[in-house]
């Protein structure tokens, strides 16, 4: 295959043959194995996306779509003979319009770029992962992304009012709504958000915004159980209603690795079963003392602290934010991302320490997560990479039983595709498989991510 082609659409800089390819393309979170794409192009436009996906379409040519490379599902790493479609160099804010609170992106701006620009404008995008530094909004879309203040303002697909995308063919789809309502027949960027790069690729977006965070207000907690960890979260949002943006539990076994890895001290002086970071918005911090201050006399908490201090505040945060840390020191990692009905999830955890210990020799199953949403997370650490299918199995069976999903956040991609049916019937698969091949005939885009075509 000669590339003249497409080195010609982006320009000589902006093509990486097989074997020049810098490694940093090859790879992503979860040390998935390294292939041998064809080459990696990084366009400048929506304009070049299109000539690229055109080009590759006519030669049925398999391209996977890159953004940070931060995805916890391989969605992004490349597999033999893929053309890598970086968009990286599509990082520009293009507007911000102050007075309706909404952002015109590129697909590649980083998010906390993005973040620091709406603040700047004095406004706010009320979404954030561990990962700002790095994952882009395209990314971010693609796997309709969650994070730490789901319970407020809710996932990706809230924040994106309109986009841009590129179908397999190379055909541009503009639908750069800026309205809050647009019932004009059907809307198409929902087919895009949460689709992982199978269905188009997105090149721009419009964003809404929201007023900045007044009176924020973080605390750590310490629990002896998880029935208290509930109890908690009711009392919470019944005093505090709408007020909870933030409500992340780390079981004992994370947050030492997280104590360890951040070569920080842990928040109380003696070891708890269980931690959760509660974040609370618009209320005074002598709101949220009385609320803990009777969680403490009823016993449903057995200490806390209030941050009095940005300084304090992201100290607690580092904790939660530490998972990279953890992850990236495991030599086998399996990073699980299920939901659970919240009620059940304590359970289930507790059985599946007992299962994976008794039964995966070696692992080390870290628990943590977003459970104000629902939102299970386990970094496993395994001794090797034959682990992965018995550890899997262990854990999607018991997320099956309890009437979960195999994903609440981080998508299918290639890592948790033989799943799929633990989570969807044959029909919903089915229709996904039909919607594929309508869009992407050729089956060029994010070949076996999601779906087999
Ligand atoms: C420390 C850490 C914390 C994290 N915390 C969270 C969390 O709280 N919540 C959460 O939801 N996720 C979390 N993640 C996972 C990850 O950051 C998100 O999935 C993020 O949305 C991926 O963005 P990215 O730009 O890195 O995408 P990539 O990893 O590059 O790609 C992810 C998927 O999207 C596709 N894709 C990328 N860009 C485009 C595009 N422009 N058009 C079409 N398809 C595209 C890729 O092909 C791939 O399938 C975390 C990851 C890390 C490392």
């Amino acid at each position: 295959m000669t590339l003249d082609d497409l080195r010609g659409i982006v320009g000589p800089a902006h093509l990486a043959e097989a074997g020049a390819i810098e490694p940093r393309y090859l790879v992503d979170e979860t040390g998935g194995p390294r292939a041998a794409p064809a080459c990696m192009v990084r366009p400048a436009d929506t304009r070049e996306v299109s000539a690229v996906l055109a080009w590759c379409n006519e030669r049925r040519q398999p391209v996977v779509v890159q953004g940070g490379r931060t995805g916890m599902a391989r969605g992004a790493l490349p597999l033999d003979g893929e053309v890598v479609l970086s968009l990286e160099r599509l990082r520009a804010i293009e507007d911000i319009d102050a007075t309706a609170g909404t952002m015109t992106v590129g697909a590649g701006v980083v998010l906390q770029a993005a973040q620091e620009a709406a603040e700047a404008a004095g406004w706010r995008l009320a979404v954030d992962i561990g990962a700002r530094g790095s994952c882009t909004l395209g990314g971010m879309i693609a796997t309709n992304a969650g994070g730490n203040q789901v319970l407020r303002y809710g996932m990706m697909r809230e924040h994106v009012l309109g986009l841009e995308a590129v179908l397999a063919d190379g055909t541009i789809v503009s639908s750069m709504n800026v309205m809050l309502k647009n019932n004009a027949g059907y809307d198409l960027k929902q087919l895009f958000i949460g689709s992982e790069g199978t269905l188009g690729v997105v090149t721009r977006a419009v964003m809404r915004l929201r007023p900045p965070a007044a009176g924020v207000q973080t605390a750590i907690c310490a629990l002896v159980d998880y029935a208290d960890a509930l109890a908690l979260f009711q009392r919470l949002e019944r005093s505090l209603p709408s007020a909870l943006t933030g409500f992340e539990l780390m079981w004992r076994d994370y947050l030492d690795h997280a104590a360890v890895h951040t070569g920080m001290a842990p928040p109380f002086d003696r070891a708890y079963p269980l931690y959760v970071l509660v974040e609370i918005e618009g209320v005074e911090e002598e709101g949220v003392a009385e609320v803990l201050g009777d969680a403490l006399a009823a016993h449903v908490i057995q200490d806390a602290i209030v941050a009095r201090s940005e300084r304090e505040r992201l100290r607690f945060w580092a904790f939660r934010d530490a998972v990279g840390a953890i992850v990236n020191a495991m030599a086998v990692v399996e990073p699980f991302d299920v939901s659970i009905p919240m009620a059940r999830i304590g359970g289930v955890v507790a059985a599946l320490r007992d299962q994976l210990l008794a039964e995966v020799p070696g692992c080390s199953p870290l628990f943590f997560g977003h459970i104000g949403d629902g939102n299970l997370h386990l970094a496993l650490g395994l001794p090797e990479e034959a682990l992965r299918p018995i550890a899997e199995a262990i854990v999607y069976d018991a997320v099956a039983d309890a009437g979960g999903s195999i994903s609440a956040e981080h998508g299918i991609g290639l890592l948790k595709r033989q799943w799929l049916g633990h989570s969807r019937t044959s029909a919903e698969i089915g229709l996904m498989r039909r919607l594929r091949g309508m869009m992407d005939p050729n089956h060029i885009l994010n070949r076996h991510r999601v779906v087999e075509g």
